[in-house]
């Protein structure tokens, strides 16, 4: 959305042209200590363990590939190998010596018998052929999400190891291909490795990135603030494939001898191994892991052999490497559920203590951009139905909700007032009836799309993106809303956001760990952050005690005067909804019972009917007074 654009006159996509210090620093941090070290063994190492380094430095490019769609989706690909395979044997088949060829492809077809490319020239292609195979199959994996989303990378994984094995003019089948051409030492290894690590940070770290860790913290949260949560799968997916690729094609150059066996399971649960055991959601955790299990898989080797040279003949000590890296993932797993890293990055870790006072230290607060809304258009629910299976749980309400005004929404329980918010918000689809939004009707709209057309939502049990920090969850809302400014003012922004809301201080707090009270005032900072012309607010005083739901009182109507939002609130604290709102409409069994201005509404017998029924069958009690005070 422009809107906002538009106004501070600063705009320009994301990223573009910029890196960020952090994601720099973080890069450096990782990068620098690998690369001295390969660097020494370059010098100083034999041909061996120089190769042990270079296949160390590609691996890990191919667990970063691995990380770049795993740690910001939080699904589980077992089918980036495949990528890997695919890579490599095309860029086998492109480079191989024509001689070569001619014994052991002989049935390749003339075009290709005779190319003989550059190392270069045919890890480019691969890549590229690669990386539009894999956009072409994640259109379709881009949708699923969770367990369903990895079985199908699972499946993935099997498809392409059988077609590169049945392609036996192309590939040897199940054979080695022999004599690709091995250009790939330390020195090369790491300069891609240079290249993966920046790129596979600036993609964490791009607005993008933190839309992806947004929906994987989640994913209906993510979009009702506006994320388009397929197309940023699909983003994922296409840019770790091609860093796959990119390790598939320096492998088969470090090889020179490889079958499509290389590609297959046991190289999958090598890379995701190391990314468990480093952290499976940052960048540092992907390499750091793949440096550990590597120096533990290189030692207990040297252990196993070494016992098995010097100490007992017969019988030989066998398994040790795989019981001990077993061990090892179990400690660290149970000492760290989410790897060594958890969901930091090295920098964030490192300047820890500066962060910290940096962030607390109050900042200029940049002024809200939003103005006062004029008061047109309205929100419009018109017979809406939603059933569950046979249960009519909203059955034809009818509502109108109009900028500047404040609806309460209140209802006994089970009385559908969320499945309406959801029906409203596009997170459930409609059984009957339509929303009309300004006069267009946005019922057949998914939720994204309705959230980008500013209509917030909180949700009654409180949706955050947990793992990230506070800012960071407002930051995720202001992205996927489309807004695009300079890294400082989208900080700026969020920051004003959470000051409206009071919480400004807890911005570098990770959201899980505030307080409900708290949290429920920052899931409102994150759909402020749509500038919504219309809010909807799931019980947002639950939980809460009297004092802080006066302060909430007092936040929700400085809203309504501030930016002329109209807000939907649904609550149980009558006490709240009857001194904030100028119409109260009741919901009874799915049905709009009554509508009016508080006084009425309280005095109303079919609410009273509704309410006192309901307690009655619940408590058995009828002395309690029906509604609030
Ligand atoms: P309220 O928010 O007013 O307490 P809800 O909208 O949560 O009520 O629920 C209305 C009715 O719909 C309840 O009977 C509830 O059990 C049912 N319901 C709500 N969500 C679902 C769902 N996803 N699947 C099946 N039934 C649901
Ligand atoms: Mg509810």
């Amino acid at each position: 959305m422009s809107h906002i654009d538009g106004q501070t006159g600063k705009s320009g996509r994301g990223t573009a042209g910029f890196v960020a210090s952090g994601t720099l620093a973080g890069s450096a941090l990782l990068f620098v200590p690998i690369a001295i070290f390969s660097l020494v063994a370059w010098q100083t190492f034999g041909s061996a363990p120089q190769g042990t380094v270079t296949h160390f430095l590609i691996i890990t490019i191919a667990v970063l590939g691995f990380s770049v769609f795993t740690g910001n989706t939080g699904v589980v690909s077992f089918g980036h190998a495949a990528f890997m395979g695919l890579a490599a044997h095309i860029t086998g088949v492109l480079t191989m010596p024509v001689a070569q060829k001619g014994v052991f492809l002989p049935d390749l077809p003339p075009w290709l018998a005779g190319v003989e490319m550059n190392f270069l020239l045919a890890g480019l292609i691969a890549l590229v052929i690669v990386t539009v195979i894999a956009f072409v199959i994640g259109i379709p994996i881009a949708r699923l999400g969770g367990a369903s989303a990895s079985i199908a990378t699972l499946g993935l994984l099997i498809i392409v190891y059988g077609v590169i094995v049945g392609a036996r003019d192309y590939t040897r089948g199940s054979q080695a291909l022999i004599g690709v051409p091995k250009t790939v030492d330390i020195p090369v290894a790491l300069i891609f490795l240079g290249v993966a690590i920046l790129l596979a940070r600036i993609f964490r770290d791009s607005l993008p990135g933190l839309e992806l860790r947004a929906m994987r913290e989640d994913e209906p949260a993510a979009r009702a603030i506006g994320v388009n949560v397929q197309g940023r799968r699909l983003l994922a997916w296409t840019v770790s494939a091609a860093i796959a690729a990119l390790a598939g094609v320096l492998l088969a150059h470090f090889l020179g001898v490889y079958s499509p066996k290389e590609f297959y399971f046991q190289i999958t649960f090598a890379i995701l191994v190391m990314l468990i055991a480093g952290g499976m959601t940052s960048v540092s955790g992907a390499v750091v892991g793949a440096v550990l299990v590597t120096v533990l898989i290189d030692v207990l080797r040297g252990v196993e052999e070494n016992i098995n040279a010097n100490w007992f003949s017969e019988p030989t000590v066998f398994g040790l490497t795989d019981i001990g890296l077993s061990l090892a993932i179990l400690a660290v797993l149970f000492w760290r559920r989410d790897g060594l890293f958890g969901f930091w990055e090295i920098e964030e870790l490192w300047g820890g203590w500066r962060r910290w006072f940096g962030l607390r230290a109050p900042s200029e607060v940049a002024p809200s951009q939003a103005s006062r809304i004029d008061q047109g258009g309205a929100l419009k629910i018109e017979n809406v139905a939603k059933a569950f299976g046979g249960l009519r749980a909203v059955d034809g309400a009818n509502l109108e909700l109009r900028p500047g005004e404040i609806v309460g929404l209140i209802g006994p329980n089970g009385s559908g007032k969320t499945t309406l918010l959801g029906c409203i918000s596009g997170a459930l689809d409609l059984t009957a009836g339509k929303v009309v939004l300004d006069g267009t009707d946005i019922s057949d709209l998914p939720a994204h799309r309705i959230a980008r057309r500013r209509v917030g939502r909180t949700f009654q049990n409180i949706r955050l993106f947990a793992h990230l920090t506070v800012i960071e969850n407002v930051k995720a809302a202001l992205a996927a809303s489309g807004t695009r400014l300079a890294p400082g003012a989208m900080d700026a922004r969020a920051r004003a956001l959470l000051n409206e809301l009071g919480i400004a201080s807890y911005a570098p707090r990770r959201a899980g760990t505030l307080a409900y009270g708290l949290q429920r005032r920052l899931e409102i900072a994150r759909a402020l952050a749509l500038e919504p012309r219309y809010l909807l607010l799931d019980e947002p005083a639950a939980g809460m005690n009297e004092t802080e739901s006066d302060e909430l009182l007092g936040i929700l109507g400085h809203l309504r005067e501030s930016r002329g939002l109209g807000l939907l609130v649904v609550d149980h604290d009558l006490r709240l909804i009857m001194r904030l709102c100028d119409r109260v409409v009741v919901l009874n069994r799915g049905q709009v019972i009554a509508e009016g201005v508080p006084g009425e509404v309280q005095a109303n017998p079919d609410v009273i009917e509704a309410y006192l029924g309901k307690r009655r069958a619940a408590t058995r009690t009828t002395s309690a007074p029906p509604l609030g005070d």
